[in-house]
């Protein structure tokens, strides 16, 4: 080789060598960057299945557990510091049982904060939130997913409210007796009389009201009633995967007009259309599925989501369903960001209670959402209304109306 050959190659090879280690820099620069905004964040994931498995003599929240994606040791690990625990049972038990059992839910989540006082405080407002922060306690909250449970009895509500609910999922799966599902055929044509009653109650006891699970007209009807900005607690983006619990854009831009926020939900059928439509060809859709495999575990929820893990795996492997990636989660934070801003999307991942994709396999991966967001460019005070400041503003609005209507009385 010709010697000025070599000059100009040793030159350009060491351009090159610069060029990368400056990058491998920034890329450090950037995981140190995320680590230090992620672990100071309020991180609020707005919809957590576990409470059902305080009921499983085989659960321990203090511990880490083999199965399940929510602990303390996780959430920990994962920076996850507020919690949105739900209150749940299946949307076809009616009347006083629905109250019973979510009275027990709601029970096992105050025993269980009780009992593991050191790392959790009970949080009733955005203000408990943040000073549980303070404290360096994660802070637990209450959701009611699913109108059902008050029994058909507005007095229940208020009893929900004083013992610590605070956002209530108008319906579930199903139609309540008061309100249409988007996995129902629509009874109400949205809301009945006694569902906007509910809403207006709903306002002026300062529970948010949830709009995940419910039919598109029971949605529009919720946003014109309500006061307050409504949530959707884990709910996912149409546009990008055409699922009936998912939000088209037209509901999202209408519900950030009122102050809302969709909080963006990590099931592999709600962000990845290529899963969704594989997992409807093998199961017949979601709901179905639910309920026949409800039907083979008597009601038993432990039975439940064990068996819809095991189905999910075993179809994966056949590789009847696709493999999803967890980075699909940014692309839905990034399609409701630019559609509507940061003021108006948040966390609602749905641990313990849906399939997680590939990398987000339990809540100590929360951390890569922060990194790959600053990745993408967002600005850290951006990211930290993502992260759970945009849920506590949505709640603070709540409190300020409940005060106002409280005081009209
Ligand atoms: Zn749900």
């Amino acid at each position: 080789m010709h010697r000025t050959s070599v000059v100009v190659l040793r030159t350009v090879c060491s351009l090159a060598a610069a060029a990368f280690l400056a990058r491998a820099v920034r890329a450090d620069d950037i995981s140190e960057r995320a680590h230090k905004l992620h672990f100071s964040s309020i991180v609020l994931d707005t919809h957590d299945d576990t409470t059902q498995r305080f009921f499983s003599k085989d659960y321990d929240l203090g511990k880490q557990n083999p199965g399940g994606h929510v602990d303390i040791p996780r959430m920990r690990e994962g920076g996850m510091n507020a919690i949105f625990f739900s209150i749940w049972i299946d949307g076809r038990i009616l009347g006083p049982p629905a109250v019973q059992k979510a009275l027990d839910q709601i029970d096992a989540v105050r025993e269980n904060v009780k009992k593991y006082s050191q790392d959790m405080a009970l949080a009733r407002t955005a203000g408990d939130v943040r000073r549980a922060h303070v404290q360096g306690k994660i802070a637990a909250l209450m959701g009611v997913e699913g109108g059902h449970m008050i029994g058909n009895d507005i007095r229940v509500l208020r009893i929900f409210a004083e013992l610590g609910v605070r956002y209530m999922t108008l319906t579930h799966f199903y139609n309540d007796e008061w309100a249409d599902s988007s996995t129902d055929k629509p009874a109400h044509n949205g809301l009945t009389d006694f569902g906007k009653e509910v809403v207006r109650e709903m306002n002026r006891q300062g529970i948010v009201v949830d709009i995940s699970h419910v039919g598109d007209k029971t949605f529009y009807d919720a946003l014109e009633v309500s006061k307050a900005p409504l949530l959707a607690s884990h709910s996912s983006c149409r546009a990008l995967c055409n699922h009936a619990r998912d939000m088209s854009d037209d509901m999202i831009k209408a519900m950030a007009a009122k102050g809302g926020v969709i909080q963006i939900n990590y099931e592999k059928s709600f962000i990845d259309q290529a899963y969704k439509d594989a997992y409807d060809k093998e199961t017949g859709g979601v709901a179905e599925h639910i309920g026949a495999v409800t039907r083979n575990c008597n009601n038993d929820e432990a039975c439940i989501s064990r068996e819809m893990a095991k189905l999910q795996q075993q179809l994966t492997a056949e590789g009847k369903l696709p493999h999803v990636s967890w980075e699909r989660i940014i692309d839905h934070i990034d399609h409701a960001v630019k559609l509507v801003g940061a003021d108006h999307v948040g966390l609602g991942s749905d641990f313990d209670g849906a399939d997680m994709p590939d990398g987000m396999e339990d809540c100590s991966k929360l951390p890569k959402i922060t990194e790959a967001l600053l990745r993408r460019g967002y600005s850290e005070g951006d990211i930290r209304k993502i992260l759970g400041e945009n849920t506590l503003r949505v709640m603070e609005q709540a409190e300020r109306v409940s005060r106002e209507l409280q005081a009209q009385k």
